[in-house]
């Protein structure tokens, strides 16, 4: 018998447009102009939970591929949340409102008719959005919530840190800190507003690992690089 020890093959780092031409070459392969994650689960290249990993949904990395709507999805209709989130992307990608005419791939995976027709109208839209963002108080409710205590042990020293809040930081309280740091990388000064390829990461200032909890002052605006070049990598 031939015993054949291989590495599980690790794709960390991949560029968002590998992932879709990926889609893209499937859909094409199976002669479709739509794909289903399980179709793309036994043809694909990466893992079928990838795309909807690095995209928030499955749908929204066939609509980035320009792939239409299977029959389940076209009697699916958008959720308001779907709809918010793919804002806030759009919104943080330009670090600056969006305007109708930009809201078309690769900046937002739904046009601003989408919206229109969901919400009555593109500044409809946007005021229920902002409602949205504001109505949050995830962080507050944290702290008082007894049952959310947590904690986490530093590897290093060992010390035992207690939490008042979770580590995980919501996409509403994230984009309330994008907006109070002017969507701005508080280390460089970097903005997608001024170049379009900054990436902005919101970040613990004290890591939660050394006891930093996820609250609006423990939490700042950086950009992918700076983010890079701090030590405890996989702190959100
Ligand atoms: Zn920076």
């Amino acid at each position: 018998m031939n015993m054949k020890f291989e590495l599980e093959k690790i794709y960390r780092n991949v560029p968002d447009d590998e992932i879709i031409a990926d889609i893209k070459r499937v859909a094409a392969e199976l002669g479709q102009d739509f794909l289903t994650m399980s179709q793309y689960g036994k043809h694909g290249k990466f893992d079928n939970s990838t795309p909807k990993r690095r995209f928030g949904s499955w749908s929204k990395a066939t609509v980035l591929a320009g792939l239409g709507k299977t029959k389940i999805q076209q009697n699916t209709r958008l959720s308001d949340e779907e709809l918010f989130k793919n804002l806030e992307e759009a919104w943080t990608k330009l670090g600056r409102q969006p305007r109708i005419s930009e809201m078309v791939p690769p900046i937002s995976a739904y046009n601003a008719g989408t919206y229109k027709r969901h919400f009555g109208s593109w500044m409809k839209a946007l005021e229920i959005f902002v409602a949205y963002i504001n109505a949050d108080k995830t962080e507050d409710e944290a702290v008082s919530n007894v049952e959310n205590e947590t904690t986490s042990v530093d590897e290093l020293s060992g010390q035992v840190f207690k939490h008042k809040t979770r580590r995980g930081i919501s996409d509403r309280l994230r984009f309330r800190i994008l907006m109070r740091d002017g969507f701005t990388c508080q280390k460089c000064g970097r903005s997608p507003r001024k170049e379009r390829d900054v990436e902005l990461h919101v970040d613990h200032i004290t890591p939660w690992s050394k006891g930093g909890e996820t609250l609006p002052e423990n939490l700042e605006t950086k950009c992918s690089r700076c983010n890079l070049g701090k030590g405890n990598a996989f702190n959100e």
